[in-house]
């Protein structure tokens, strides 16, 4: 699409992303081909999976002549740091609605946003609650009536072009995709994508908050129809505890896996390679299976200043 190609260029996006192999010293690791899709690396900035899922949105954005755009997330948000980024780039005004009040002590991210001019508008864990009820997407919607409204981690049926895109730059064939799973559009992106292409891929999703059910519902309805019956399983044995949690055993993980291999963080990409780790000790995947993780970048989140 042409038009997709003007906002890579313009954004200055390294697109398609790499594909690396990797050789873990892990106990049967040399039973399978690991690969790993290095989204963490399109743009500094503009991280992985959320440029992934924004790209489609923003060109129906831009093509439509919108101006506003209103979106919601934590304190720590790829999602919001990705969409105030490419909003400033693209002269387009953000309300970003967050959870929590950080206005005594803002985060790294906070502070970017409010630096690209986003309006930052703290609600509280109540209100933010509601952020996906038809009553109060109504209300936002007459306060800011010529906005765009994006839902939380930019997952909605729009986010799903995004990911066929990457499903193909893939250069081969895998047996397995693995992905962190949040908000859930990432992972229904790769369903939906990789059924649409008559892949005999299986996707792998590794839940980063508890969720037994409910990430399953999210993936489900982000699904389209034909797609409903995909070859697809969420684990949750490898969440740590909950959304940001994390242990000692996680941080060193990640910290040694940085210096050996590539650069993790401990809240989504950290808890997709270690439950990589434990399946492939595990001996769960056939010998001889082609396994892809997909590092989703994040690695701002984990900034201390
Ligand atoms: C948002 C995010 C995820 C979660 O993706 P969902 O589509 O919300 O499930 C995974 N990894 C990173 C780095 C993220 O920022």
């Amino acid at each position: 699409m042409a038009s997709s190609n003007a906002l890579i260029n313009q954004l200055n996006l390294n697109l398609p992303s790499p594909e690396e192999p990797i050789f873990p010293d892990w106990k049967s690791a040399e039973d399978y081909a690991l690969w790993v899709k290095r989204d963490d690396l399109i743009h500094t900035t503009i991280s992985g999976n959320k440029w992934r899922k924004l790209s489609h949105a923003l060109e129906e954005i831009i093509n439509a002549g919108v101006k506003d755009v209103v979106s919601f997330g934590g304190g720590y948000s790829n999602h919001l740091h990705a969409l105030g980024y490419c909003c400033q780039q693209l002269s387009l005004s953000l309300t970003a609605i967050v959870r929590g009040d950080y206005s005594a002590s803002p985060t790294p991210m906070l502070k970017d946003l409010a630096q690209w001019g986003a309006m930052i508008q703290f609600v509280t864990k109540q209100e933010y609650k509601k952020r996906s009820d038809t009553e109060y997407l109504a209300q936002l919607k007459r306060l800011h009536p010529d906005a765009m409204i994006v839902p939380e981690g930019g997952s909605q049926a729009s986010a799903m072009p995004g990911l066929k895109c990457l499903i193909e730059e893939l250069h081969q064939n895998y047996d397995y995709i693995l992905c962190p799973v949040a908000s859930g559009g990432t992972m229904a992106g790769l369903i939906s994508a990789t059924g649409e292409a008559k892949l005999d891929t299986k996707v792998l999703g590794i839940a980063v908050l508890k969720g037994q059910g409910y990430l399953e519902d999210l993936v489900n309805q982000l699904l389209p129809q034909n797609q409903q019956h995909g070859n697809w399983q969420i684990h949750h044995d490898f969440r740590f505890g909950g959304y940001g949690k994390s242990t000692q055993e996680l941080l060193i993980f990640c910290k040694n896996f940085g210096k050996e291999h590539l650069p993790i963080e401990p809240v989504y990409s950290g808890k997709l390679f270690w439950g990589a780790k434990q399946l492939i000790e595990q001996q769960y995947f056939p010998k001889g299976s082609k396994i892809l993780l997909l590092h989703t970048g994040g690695l701002q989140g984990d900034r201390q200043v």
